[in-house]
């Protein structure tokens, strides 16, 4: 779209229109105050403040070897080499350029082929994963968004520019930083011309390529959406107390990546390549997956697919990231810094539960994981499956240490009872600590002391068994009348320490009643 095709930017004729509008109105007062003195700026934490400085600091002088980024990432991604190569290296590339325009202004006027990448591969097999990595390891923000959210209009679903303000509103509207973010869009092989655009959306991927295509490039984008009317409200607002009113981010530094599964491109490759047979036999063809063949992608492919040539001429870096197989998936386990699996381990230890695994029933979950094939995405789906009955039970035992064997993920009901049945006595434990819990909270609230006999903390644990309840939703249910009761008692005779029998669990009303009614006679024989 060519400049002059550009929409006009409608904040000049609303400010117009909002005043027509509101006449003399106490609004309308309020629009034309006379410009407001700057308010003075709030001190940052200093904290923050350094923090950020830092991070600044660090993208200004990034100086990081494309080696030294790969090896982080072998830390928290498996296979993936070829991806990680090449990210390694486009990374590097752009931050140092932004570095050298840093260092001379000049650079920025000569022309430079941004280093945005297009990456493939199917689902759950880290090429988000990939970015967000990098993105911590330098410090900028991320966003991710599907394309399939955009409309070219904007009318219907979003407006791509809404990604960049996003990347501000991440960084706490912080321009300076997020200028060097990094957006990624995923889905994009969704917005190919040829697809028919499935589930109600009324344009044409084209439209949203061409409009993707100015963002990756270099472009202005306004920080107030021209599509909310809230927003443009509030840069006139800002305008007519003296700030900018419209304020602006440069795109020319933020880098683009988009990615895809492109379900049906590896075939078409395999078409291709059949027909000319470079680089594999005959038999290999065969023999291969089709997301094999999506390393082999030329930008004729890319075209015949239906993207716009310019469009996939703005991603010069593209890179393939492979299926993952079983072992794959039990390497994550196994390696993976933060990998779910260690996630599962750190939640266990928040309840001071121990959490062990024997390598048997990881290759377990692995082989689980991988017939669900969605990468894996499928060990969070499993671990879910096999370990949510634990996660609820074992906080509420003194069980301190979870051991996880094939047993466990095989039968994990079974399991789980045998486990809460050996611990019987310990949960008992566990009851008497909730009530002991529930009467300390009493008597901070009310200044009141409950003292729950034996009989009474016994028949509180069944009454939580037999309604799934715990026991202090019990014992709010059962005494919830006993802090105004009690008071009367108290006020009657002087009392202030009360014992709870099982009479007055099975029948918390009838008894609270006898007792006042009691302290009554008392206070009138005294
Ligand atoms: P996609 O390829 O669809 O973008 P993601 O990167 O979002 O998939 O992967 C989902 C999650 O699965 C990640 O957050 C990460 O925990 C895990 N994961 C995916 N691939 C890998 C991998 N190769 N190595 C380690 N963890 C991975």
């Amino acid at each position: 779209m060519s400049d002059s095709q550009e929409p006009k930017n409608p904040l000049d004729d609303l400010q117009k229109q909002i005043q027509e509008m509101l006449g003399n109105s106490n609004l309308a007062a309020m629009f034309n105050q006379p410009p407001a003195q700057p308010a003075e700026p709030e001190p940052e934490p200093p904290e923050e403040e350094n923090d950020r400085e830092d991070t600044l600091r660090r993208i200004r002088d990034f100086r990081m070897k494309p080696r030294e980024v790969r090896d982080y990432l072998d830390r928290f991604v498996i296979r993936q080499a070829e991806a990680k190569k090449v990210l390694s290296v486009a990374i590097c590339d752009h931050y140092n350029h932004v570095r050298q325009c840093i260092e001379d202004e000049a650079l920025r006027e000569k022309s430079y082929v941004k280093q945005n990448v297009l990456l493939l591969g199917p689902t759950g097999v880290g090429k988000t994963y990939l970015m967000r990595c990098i993105a911590r390891l330098i410090g900028v923000p991320f966003v991710k968004a599907d394309a399939t959210k955009f409309s070219e209009t904007g009318y219907v679903g979003h407006d791509v520019e809404d990604l960049v303000r996003d990347l501000v509103k991440l960084g706490d509207g912080d321009m300076e930083l997020a200028q060097y973010g990094i957006i990624y869009i995923d889905e994009i092989d969704k917005i190919a011309a040829q697809s028919t655009g499935g589930g109600g959306r009324d344009v044409s991927g084209r439209g949203v390529q061409i409009n993707l295509l100015k963002l990756m490039e270099e472009t202005d984008v306004s920080l107030h959406s021209q599509a909310d009317l809230v927003s443009q409200i509030e840069a006139i607002m800002d305008m007519q107390r003296g700030g900018a009113g419209r304020k602006t981010i440069n795109t020319r530094h933020m880098l683009f990546i988009v990615s895809g599964a492109f379900g049906t491109l590896g075939e078409q490759i395999k078409r291709r390549v059949g027909k000319g047979r470079i680089g594999f036999t005959q038999s290999d063809t065969q023999q291969r997956d089709d997301n094999e063949y999506l390393p082999l992608a030329e930008t004729t492919d890319f075209i015949d697919f239906g993207f716009e040539p310019e469009f996939i001429g703005r991603l010069p870096i593209r890179v393939a990231c492979e299926a993952l197989s079983a072992d794959d998936l039990e390497e994550i386990m196994l390696s993976s810094e933060d990998s779910v699996l260690e996630q599962y381990r750190h939640d266990f230890a928040g309840y001071g539960i121990d959490f062990k695994i024997v390598p048997a029933a990881v290759r377990m979950i692995a082989e689980q994981a991988y017939r669900e094939k969605t990468g894996a995405r499928g060990l969070t789906t499993v671990l879910e499956k096999r370990f949510r009955d634990y996660k609820f039970a074992l906080p509420s035992t003194t069980i301190r240490l979870f051991n996880v064997d094939t047993d466990t993920i095989d039968k994990p009901q079974e399991t789980l009872s045998g486990l809460l049945e050996e611990h019987e006595v310990s949960t008992d434990d566990v009851s008497s600590q909730e009530v002991d819990n529930y009467s300390r909270m009493f008597e901070s609230e009310h200044g009141l002391t409950l003292v729950f006999n034996d009989h009474a903390a016994k028949a509180l644990a069944a009454a939580a068994e037999e309604s799934g309840k715990s026991i202090s939703a019990i014992c709010e249910e059962r005494f919830r009348d006993y802090q105004h009761g009690l008071k009367i008692v108290s006020r009657n005779t002087g009392r202030h320490r009360f014992t709870i029998t099982k009479t007055a669990v099975l029948a918390p009303d009838k008894e609270l009643s006898k007792w006042v009614v009691d302290s009554f006679e008392k206070k009138a024989e005294s």
